[in-house]
């Protein structure tokens, strides 16, 4: 299917990679989890998780007295599975929507990363369940911004409530708010400015933004949803704490995962962060995009 398929650059290499070390050794010892370290790292699982994943490994391996590397291959993948699930073991991140009422939904992240992409491939999907969808065209900030989020809505046929460029974000957002509540909407979503180089600015016109709907819609905003593109790696974390210092991030989608190798972003943002991650992004169609599924997405590498 389409996850498997938007998954297959990460778990042909992965498990390629997999196989061959637990060919090359019989024996578990220590030059076994330094090249096991390596590919770890090299599938972007990032360098603490990596860690943390040897080391409950290593006592594992004491402790079920595991001599045979096939063995390791099936502990590795539950210990993956632990580890993005942290202790609390919640499967699938699901959104917080509301029963009554208006839901609001709040995209950040770094322009380019695929957010408007996302709001567009959400709002479908939010349609589909047969839910009233508004958008607001909140990045008044970069050129273009609203236009690209209008031609999403009238893709997915759904509503975008628009200023014009330079406006106040704040203004939008709460003019977006009025519109669905008087058409009784059921969800609306947010965009906002992706600046990154001024940390202050977008803290403040992230903090105006949540005052506005904070005030207008009760538990407002319902979600804060982190847009990060999983080619960039490393990056995508680094960006995922600044985000998290600015805003309450309540989860991350992953887009462009479909483009890139090194899934294992995904286990290093939840270990090292502890926000979870809702949905993947597999492909630039509407269709392309999938809840996170943790247990699928450790056990397919291993398939
Ligand atoms: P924004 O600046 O963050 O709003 O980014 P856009 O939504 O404009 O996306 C930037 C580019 O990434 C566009 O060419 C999108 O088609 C592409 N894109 C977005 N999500 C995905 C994805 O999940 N997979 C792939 N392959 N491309 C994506």
């Amino acid at each position: 299917d389409k996850y498997k398929e938007g998954l297959t650059k990460t778990r042909k290499s992965f498990s390629e990679k997999i196989n061959d070390l637990v060919a090359r050794y019989r024996k578990v010892d220590e030059d076994f989890f330094e090249d096991l370290e390596e590919i770890l790292i090299s599938a972007d699982v990032g360098v603490e998780t990596v860690m943390d994943l040897i080391d409950e490994l290593q006592m594992e391996v004491k402790r079920q007295n595991i001599k045979d590397t096939n063995e390791v291959k099936s502990v590795i993948s539950e210990k993956l599975v632990e580890i993005y699930q942290g202790e609390d073991d919640e499967e699938i991140a699901t959104l917080n929507l509301q029963e009554d009422g208006l839901t609001v939904i709040l995209f950040v992240g770094v322009n380019g990363v695929g957010k408007t992409t996302t709001i567009g491939k959400l709002a479908h999907q939010l349609k589909e369940q047969g839910k009233e969808v508004l958008l607001a065209a909140g990045d008044t900030f970069r050129a273009g911004a609203i236009e690209q989020l209008n031609e999403w809505g009238k893709r997915v046929d759904v509503d975008v409530i628009k200023h014009s460029e330079g406006s106040d974000p704040a203004a939008v957002i709460f003019d977006a708010i009025q519109a669905a509540k008087s058409r009784n909407a059921d969800v609306l979503i947010c965009d906002t400015a992706g600046r990154l180089q001024n940390k202050v600015n977008l803290m403040n016109e992230l903090s105006k933004i949540k005052r506005v709907i904070e005030r207008e819609v009760p538990n407002g905003p319902h979600e804060v949803l982190l847009a990060l593109d999983a080619t960039t790696g490393q990056n995508a974390l680094s960006q995922a704490k600044t985000f998290g210092e600015a805003t309450n991030v309540t989860g991350i989608v992953l887009t462009k995962l479909d483009g890139t190798a090194k899934g294992g972003i995904v286990l290093a943002i939840r270990n090292e962060l502890g926000i979870p991650v809702k949905y993947v992004g597999l492909g630039e169609q509407m269709t392309d995009l999938q809840q996170f599924d943790p247990q699928a997405f450790v056990y397919g590498l291993f398939a």
